[in-house]
Formats: C-alpha cells, sequence, structure tokens
C-alpha cells in the first residue's frame, strides 16, 4: 500500500472525504522502526548525490496551520547533513518582496547541484491565502498555476528532484493540536488567534488546496498527498518518497564518482612519478 498518494495530471481530488487517519495497517512502533531504517539511507544517498554534484533536492511542505509541517521538516533533518542543506520558510511577503512577482524570492531560494533546501510552505502560499484572503484579484493568483508550473520545469529540467508534499489532517484534529498548544506551557508562544480565525475559512482552503493538486501536478513535479493525522504515518510517508524519488539516481551518482575517482588517481599517479 502506497503511504503518500501521487496525483496525477489534472486529477480531481475530493479533499472533504481523504481519509486523514490512514495507518496503512502499520503500527507506530513498526513506522518508527522503519523511519529509522529508511533514515540511514537517506544519509547515503544525500552523500552521493552531494559528491556527484549533478543533481540537487527541493522538499516542498504545504499544509494547514498544525499539520505537521514543522515536526516532519525536524524528523526528516535528522537524517540528513546539515552543512549541505538547509530550510528555507515562506511568511508574508516583504515590501520588497511584494515589489516583485511572486517567484521572485522563491528562486533565489532553491538548492544548487549538490544541496537539499526543504521549503517549509512556498509559493503555492500565492493560490491559496492570497486567493482565500483575496489578497490579489483573481486576474493575478488564476494565471499562477501556470506560472508555477514552468517555473518547476524550469527546476526539474536543470536536474532539481522536486518533491511536493500536501499534509492533511482532518478538522477535528487540527482543533484538538490547537487546544493541546493551550495546554502546554512550553507552547505558548505558538497560541495565535489567527489560526483559530484561517480554521473559519476551513472550505476555502480545501477548494485551493483541491485546485492546486489538480492543476499542478505535471508528470515531473506531481503533489504527494499525505494522511497526516498521525503523526508516524507522516513520517514514514515521507521518507519512503524521499528514498523512492532518489534512488533511481544512485546507479548514476556512482558511476559518475568512480569516473572521478578513476582520473583522480591518473592524476595522483602522474604527479608522483614526475616527482624526481
Ligand atoms: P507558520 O504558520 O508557517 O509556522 P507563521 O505563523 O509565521 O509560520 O505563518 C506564516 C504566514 O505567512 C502564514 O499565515 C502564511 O499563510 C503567510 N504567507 C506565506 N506566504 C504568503 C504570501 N505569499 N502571501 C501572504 N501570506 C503569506
Amino acid at each position: 500500500m502506497p503511504h503518500a498518494v501521487v496525483i496525477k495530471p489534472d486529477q480531481s481530488i475530493d479533499l472533504a472525504k481523504f481519509d486523514t487517519c490512514e495507518k496503512g495497517g502499520l503500527d507506530k512502533e513498526t513506522a518508527q522502526a522503519k523511519v529509522a531504517e529508511l533514515g540511514k539511507r537517506l544519509t547515503e544517498l544525500q552523500e552521493l548525490m552531494y559528491a556527484a554534484g549533478r543533481n540537487s533536492l527541493l522538499v516542498l511542505f504545504q499544509g494547514r496551520d498544525t499539520a505537521g509541517k514543522d515536526g516532519a521538516i525536524n524528523r526528516m533533518l535528522d537524517f540528513v547533513n546539515v552543512q549541505s542543506a538547509r530550510v528555507a520558510a515562506f511568511k508574508v511577503p516583504t515590501p520588497v518582496e511584494l515589489a516583485h512577482d511572486f517567484l521572485w524570492r522563491v528562486h533565489q531560494e532553491t538548492p544548487g547541484k549538490g544541496g537539499i533546501t526543504v521549503f517549509n510552505r512556498s509559493h503555492y502560499e500565492d493560490v491559496l491565502v492570497v486567493r482565500v484572503h483575496e489578497l490579489a484579484p483573481k486576474e493575478v493568483w488564476s494565471k499562477r498555476y501556470e506560472h508555477i508550473n514552468n517555473f518547476e520545469r524550469i527546476l526539474t529540467d536543470s536536474g532539481t528532484i522536486l518533491i511536493k508534499f500536501c499534509l492533511w489532517i482532518s478538522k477535528d484534529e487540527q482543533e484538538q493540536r490547537l487546544l493541546d498548544r493551550e495546554q502546554d506551557p512550553t507552547k505558548s508562544w505558538k497560541l495565535s488567534v489567527g489560526d483559530w480565525k484561517e480554521r473559519e475559512k476551513w472550505d476555502d482552503y480545501t477548494a485551493a488546496y483541491e485546485d492546486v493538486l489538480k492543476r499542478c501536478s505535471p508528470e515531473n513535479a506531481p503533489w504527494r498527498l499525505i494522511a497526516a493525522d498521525h503523526k508516524w504515518y507522516r513520517d514514514l510517508a515521507v521518507m519512503e518518497t524521499l528514498i523512492s524519488a532518489l534512488e533511481p539516481y544512485e546507479a548514476g551518482w556512482r558511476k559518475h564518482l568512480e569516473e572521478i575517482g578513476v582520473k583522480a588517481r591518473a592524476e595522483l599517479e602522474a604527479f608522483r612519478a614526475a616527482v624526481p
């Protein structure tokens, strides 16, 4: 059973009917053990990708407040060498950012060859919050789906492995998570009236997400929809997806590194032979 649902081009999804409680027939302990195993593979694959310097990895997370973006990113980063990885969080745009096209601030955060960048929110906010709150007129945001597809095509054509995760929780689960925060004094700093206000727009966001999934899932950059009520299931789905996205490149990276090694060895031998 696949743990993340890969959205097909132009596929309509009824998110209100999506089972956010999915467990994939697993229990927490089994899933966590699998995550640890997959984590070792991620460490290995990252090192190969870094050394080969041919591809980069961009992992993008979207989801409502409390959907678990921070948690999923933290878990993934447990297995990543941060020397060649970073997180870019996209907040309300600054006046300078707003004075440019919506992709301007995003493009400069994309990873260079060998690197990993994780997006905590992304350019999709420009067809989500912007649409729901009418921060731009419809004729502006409605063109952005195509802009986004073209932008992501540039990235994938340039060797970026692009993985887009949409973490999906139920309305009840969100309420529970918001209330839990209130009970935990160490999380008081996270309390925000804004989260409850956004919740009132639940259905508008659902519609906006449905359009995003349908319109921005071309073959080169499909969305991966993850049932995220169970954090352990979410983490497993993320890790499984990452490994299966990176593995097809492994043989090519290894071959390239072997070639580099042969060349470097020959240069070293020639250098030694020339030393009197
Ligand atoms: P988070 O909720 O991600 O932990 P914040 O509480 O700082 O972090 O929220 C960031 C806010 O920035 C979100 O409400 C998000 O909708 C908003 N945001 C991000 N990108 C845009 C954008 N392009 N236009 C308007 N608001 C945006």
